[in-house]
């Protein structure tokens, strides 16, 4: 890296921030200067939806740097308060206006990085703009929600979108007090997610008295009594809120780099490469504004989380200072908290591989498992779904519910679906144990066995969605007891512990679909059956399976 290099920085917070530390701790030679148009540098985002639930106390929690760390610790300058509103590539210079004064002035630079973020989506609806009606990005826009809560005292809030943020506020607005509706367009919240493994969340949601509009979605909002805002749906429902907060997505800021004529993808997020340069080499891009490349699916698209965020300006840094440093994609690893559920995803759900025609090549095991041994008090069961490919195992993707221990068990299969693992890998796996923290088999041991005995050839899966279409012979084989208290119509009674002794009453010209409540007693009964020669498949998670697909079709 050339010595004295001037470094401007267009952002603050994850990724920015993120560039000029590790940029300085690379090289004490470059002069490193990073511009925020808010009044705060490295914020905690992530934190926003707590503060505004009285669960983060006191707003300067949320502040994890100020510029004095940056000058005082680093030798980095931050200006606050100064948007950058152009740049000019053939001579090398941004243009910045102080935001307070108004005043504007140009800066020069070798390298300039962009880490502008995202921006929320606002729908052009009729009274979109009208008092009452919230976004969640800054600490201001916390603030805000917090004093109209406090000052109109209010009672009924309306959360239009039920993705991350919209979960995450609709806990923290139902946590102050408030009813809270949510109002979604897809038949499920969470919808990056599969639908079966959201129906937890539906039901907690619905328990603690959060009201869902799915399928549905607002076409106006209006002033009604005093502040409050009337809002017109469109199947015609009309609802009345005290607040509303927005939480439909976000779009990429890209619009510094098209103005500046840096590529812009299909995606909507400035074109970077692994290296995290723009189609100009003396610019860089990190953060929600960039377009990544998925690495499971191999497609572009914008992935707005915040540790692509800091490891894309952790690796911009590398790269400034003459590193080999590449990004690896993303697989779009994420957590979020509804109340008493734990929801995790990594890597593509089976409803994206659908879309991308790549499902036939797949294949899906589902588990209920304990978080830890079910002998040590306390243990609550996690559902898994793991999707691997069919001709050889490779781990694709996985999602979990539960109430503790999920986020544990997707950060494992990211790991290993980053490092091209397999199901064999998992089974393998070797984890940390003691009763109060897992088992001996841990979930991700036990979703790898299940899927390498498929893979093997050990057993066949079948799965709910098929049942209504087949002829197979379905089986129940729990206890009659267990039967009885409600079984999938059509389904003969068996129960594992006579399977030996009653397997004469079983065609073996037809195919035999097992089930049991979670699947593992059913699968003993297949592995039986089959080695006296019938033709057996278990469905895969067994009847808590299906309860689930129920609960949200
Ligand atoms: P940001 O962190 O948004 O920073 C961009 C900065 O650039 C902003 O301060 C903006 O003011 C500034 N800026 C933009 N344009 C200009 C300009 N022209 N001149 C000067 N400054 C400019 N992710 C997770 O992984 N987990 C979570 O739990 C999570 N929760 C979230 C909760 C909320 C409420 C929000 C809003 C986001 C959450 N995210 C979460 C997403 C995460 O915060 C972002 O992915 C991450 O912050 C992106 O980092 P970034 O640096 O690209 O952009």
């Amino acid at each position: 890296m050339p010595h004295n290099q001037r470094i401007l920085i267009v952002g603050g917070v994850a990724g920015g921030a993120s560039c000029a530390a590790r940029t300085r701790r690379l090289t004490e030679s470059a002069e490193i200067i990073m511009f925020d148009r808010g009044p705060y540098v490295s914020f905690a985002n992530c934190g926003l939806p707590y503060y505004v639930g009285d669960v983060i106390k006191k707003e300067e929690h949320l502040l994890v740097a100020t510029p004095e760390l940056f000058r005082d610790r680093f030798n980095i300058e931050v200006r606050l308060n100064s948007e950058v509103t152009l740049i000019d590539r053939h001579k090398r210079c941004i243009e910045v206006r102080d935001v307070s004064s108004g005043r504007t002035y140009s800066e020069q630079y070798d390298t300039l990085v962009l880490a502008p973020g995202a921006k929320p989506v606002r729908p052009p609806l009729p009274g979109i703009d009208l008092p009452g009606i919230f976004s969640l990005r800054t600490i201001p826009d916390s603030r805000q929600i917090r004093n109209w809560i406090d000052q109109h005292q209010a009672k009924h809030a309306v959360v239009v979108g039920g993705g991350y943020i919209g979960m995450e506020m609709t806990e923290n607005l139902h946590k102050r007090g408030l009813d809270v509706t949510v109002v979604e367009k897809q038949s499920q919240v969470m919808p990056l997610i599969d639908a079966e493994m959201v129906a937890p969340v539906h039901e907690t949601l619905t328990k603690n008295g959060v009201v869902l509009c799915l399928d549905d979605s607002i076409i106006a909002f209006a002033n009604g009594k005093g502040h409050t805002l009337n809002l017109t749906l469109e199947s015609g429902k009309r609802l009345e809120a005290d607040l509303v907060i927005l939480g439909i997505g976000v779009r990429p800021e890209t619009a510094l780099a098209e103005d500046a004529g840096l590529e812009i993808g299909a995606s909507g997020g400035i074109v970077v490469d692994a290296a995290m340069r723009t189609s100009d080499p003396h610019i860089l891009a990190v953060g929600d504004a960039v377009e990544v490349v998925d690495v499971v699916t191999g497609k572009k698209n914008v992935i707005p989380l915040a540790g692509p965020a800091n490891r894309q300006g952790r690796i911009a840094a590398g790269v400034i200072t003459g590193r080999q440093t590449a990004f690896r994609g993303t697989q779009g690893t994420a957590v979020v908290g509804i109340m008493d559920q734990v929801l995790a995803i990594t890597g593509p759900s089976e409803k994206l591989l659908k879309r991308l025609g790549r499902w036939r090549a797949m294949e899906k095991v589902y588990l209920h498992p304990g978080h830890h041994a079910n002998y040590y008090p306390g243990a609550s069961p996690i559902t898994l779904k793991l999707i691997f490919q069919k001709k050889d195992g490779l781990v694709v993707g996985a999602q979990a519910v539960g109430k503790a221990g999920v986020e544990k068990r997707i950060d494992i299969i990211s790991m290993a679906i980053q490092k091209n693992a397999t199901v064999f890998d998992l089974e393998e796996a070797e984890l940390c144990y003691a009763p109060q923290f897992g088992s001996a088999k841990d979930p991700v041991n036990i979703a790898g066995m299940i899927a390498a005995n498929v893979v093997r050839g050990d057993v066949a899966l079948a799965h709910w969605e098929d049942v209504p279409a087949t002829d197979a012979v379905v089986i129940d084989v729990r206890d009659p007891r267990e039967y009885r208290g409600g079984h999938v119509p059509g389904a003969d009674n068996l129960p594992l512990d006579e399977i030996r002794s009653r397997m004469e009453e079983l065609p073996k010209e037809k195919e035999i679909w097992t089930y049991c409540f979670v699947g593992q007693r059913s699968y003993y009964a297949a592995r039986a059956l089959s080695q006296y020669g019938f033709n057996v498949k278990n469905i895969s998670g067994g009847f808590k399976t299906n309860l689930l697909r129920k609960d949200t079709e």
